[in-house]
């Protein structure tokens, strides 16, 4: 996928509108960089990719009951739920009826949403800790002073995140530079032009089980699971 195609497609993340349009017209995706895993099948439908790594790999900071149920079960859902909102949305194409077009287009954005930073999440956490580039260095500094004022920035806007949401560190294109943002729910990302290159999942079902309502302590043991070779190279990507 392109940059312009990302952006299409992250579209989805907070005007699902154009969205659906795009996704049901884009086809099977090509090879090469994505920053997700937007993979179709024979049947023009999403699939949930695959954990690139073992249940149990975060352990001790992430838990392998919580991942199993995250993955398989919440992000399952997501996948089921996208893909029967596009047949909707296709349907209400084909017969022209758009009374329910609202409803199927919030479930377009919501499922659409959760599937992709879900794909995201997994991707930049990982039992290795790997190394930031320089060029990623470079962008932390520029934009944040430093790596340890990131840090403490993204831990205290993704544990602020007001019930259910993601934090979500993310380059501003028209900028050129990173961007901490907080996203309520995950259907209403503020600034969804933007590309995301780290997330962090703080919807209840991502930590209840070993950290209940200890939120900060669970951003923190997220910090200790982040795959920065991922994270570099989704920046990478993002700024070509
Ligand atoms: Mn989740």
């Amino acid at each position: 996928m392109n940059k312009r195609e990302f952006l299409k497609s992250s579209a989805l993340l907070g005007a699902g509108l154009a969205a659906g349009f795009t996704q049901i017209n884009r086809g099977v995706t090509t090879s090469g960089f994505k920053y997700v895993d937007t993979t179709l099948n024979q049947a023009g439908e999403y699939v949930l990719p695959a954990l690139p790594y073992a249940y149990n790999a975060l352990e001790p900071y992430i838990d392998e009951a919580t991942m199993k149920l995250h993955h398989d079960i919440h992000h399952a859902g997501y996948v089921k739920g996208l893909n029967n909102a596009t047949k909707k949305v296709g349907e209400a194409m084909d017969s022209g009826d758009f009374s329910l077009i609202k409803h199927w287009e919030r479930e377009l954005a919501f499922h659409g949403a959760g599937h992709f930073l879900h794909s995201l999440f997994w991707k930049n956490m990982g039992p290795s800790a790997g190394k930031r580039s320089q060029n990623l260095e470079q962008y932390l500094s520029k934009s944040f002073g430093s790596f340890d004022r990131f840090v403490a920035l993204f831990k205290q806007a993704t544990t602020a995140v007001e019930g259910s949401g993601w934090g979500i560190l993310a380059y501003q294109h028209e900028a050129d530079r990173l961007v901490v943002l907080q996203a309520e729910k995950h259907q209403n990302l503020t600034q969804w032009i933007t590309i995301p290159v780290l997330v962090c999942d703080v919807w209840e079902h991502a930590y209840y089980l070993k950290y209940q309502n200890k939120r900060a302590d669970y951003v923190t043991a997220f910090m200790q699971v982040v795959n920065w070779d991922a994270v570099s190279e989704n920046l990478d990507q993002a700024i070509k």
